[in-house]
């Protein structure tokens, strides 16, 4: 199943309680709807939790009995009767003979508890969320740029920040960051699928700290060995042409133990002196050592 599906699985799960909210969904449903005049009402959804909801809100809101009809993958509602469709229009304070109805009514999304309605109406037929593995991406579609455009303000005031865009023939409100994702489901009421995606957020975050914190670790190695290999190489020189007796005698314990122990970072090879020294003694040595070799070659 897809991220989007689970997400309106959840969204249809929320009992309708309140009637100022239910049309308001019904609402938010109908001005993404196929078609929406006063001839022709047509909602289609693959989902079938969504049709149902759909068919449930359209009873409650403006008794309206429909039954869906298959369409191909999707199922739709279709209602042509005049009187039905005046029940519809009169609930949603347009003008009966009025051929479009588009631009929002905002005396039907007065209450905070309507407007996540509204909301979650309008995303159940035209929206679409990226899942947890995914770029985060949520998008809302609609026919009419003043649709979208009214949309966005509604959001805005909410405190939301959506983008808009075009896309061919269709106008797009969309959010592509986490928070803005997130907030917008918690706000029409899927905390489940915002808790999803937050925790997925995290878990990559420490994913990828992990993995620079190995990385750091395999450079510093790296490092390590470079400074070694340099030492020895150093060292092999001097040794090849005047033996161990051309280092000062202060020095000669480090050559022994350098060469013995060419791997050893400066903390492990201090501890091998009898007594031990400090790091920054040997590292005093070994750069008087590199020091000598140079001046000797
Ligand atoms: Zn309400």
């Amino acid at each position: 199943m897809s991220f989007s599906s689970e997400v309106k699985n959840e969204l249809c799960r929320i009992s309708m309680q309140r009637s100022c909210c239910t049309r308001a969904e019904a609402y938010g449903a109908l001005l993404h709807a196929s078609v929406f005049s006063h001839k022709e009402i047509r909602l289609s959804a693959e989902n079938t939790a969504v049709v149902r909801r759909l068919q449930a809100l359209l009873q409650r809101a403006f008794f309206v009995l429909c039954e869906p009809q298959q369409a191909g993958r999707k199922q739709q509602l279709v209602i042509t009767q005049s009187g039905e469709i005046g029940r519809i229009f009169d609930g949603l304070g347009y003008d009966r003979k009025s051929h479009i109805a588009y631009h929002l009514n905002r005396n039907i999304i007065e209450e905070d508890c309507c407007i996540a309605a509204f909301l979650r109406g309008a995303f159940l037929m035209a929206g679409t969320v990226a899942g947890p593995d995914k770029k985060s991406h949520l998008e809302l579609k609609s026919t009419r740029q003043s649709l979208s455009g009214e949309e966005t303000s509604l959001l805005l005031e909410l405190g939301l920040s959506p983008k808009q865009a075009r896309r061919g023939s269709a106008w797009l409100l969309y959010f592509k960051d986490n928070a803005g994702v997130e907030d917008f489901l918690t706000h029409i009421g899927a905390p489940h699928a915002a808790m999803e995606l937050m925790e997925a957020k995290v878990e990559k975050n420490l994913r990828n700290t992990i993995n620079r914190q190995v990385n750091c670790e395999t450079a510093n190695l790296v490092k390590t060995a470079d400074a070694a290999a340099r030492q020895i190489a150093a060292i092999r020189a001097v040794l090849e042409s005047g033996g161990e007796e051309a280092f000062p005698e202060a020095l000669r314990e480090t050559v022994r133990l350098r060469l013995a122990y060419p791997t050893d970072s400066l903390a492990e090879l201090a501890q091998r002196f009898d007594p031990p020294i400090s790091k920054p003694g040997l590292s005093h040595r070994l750069k008087k050592i590199t020091e000598f070799a140079i001046k000797e070659s």
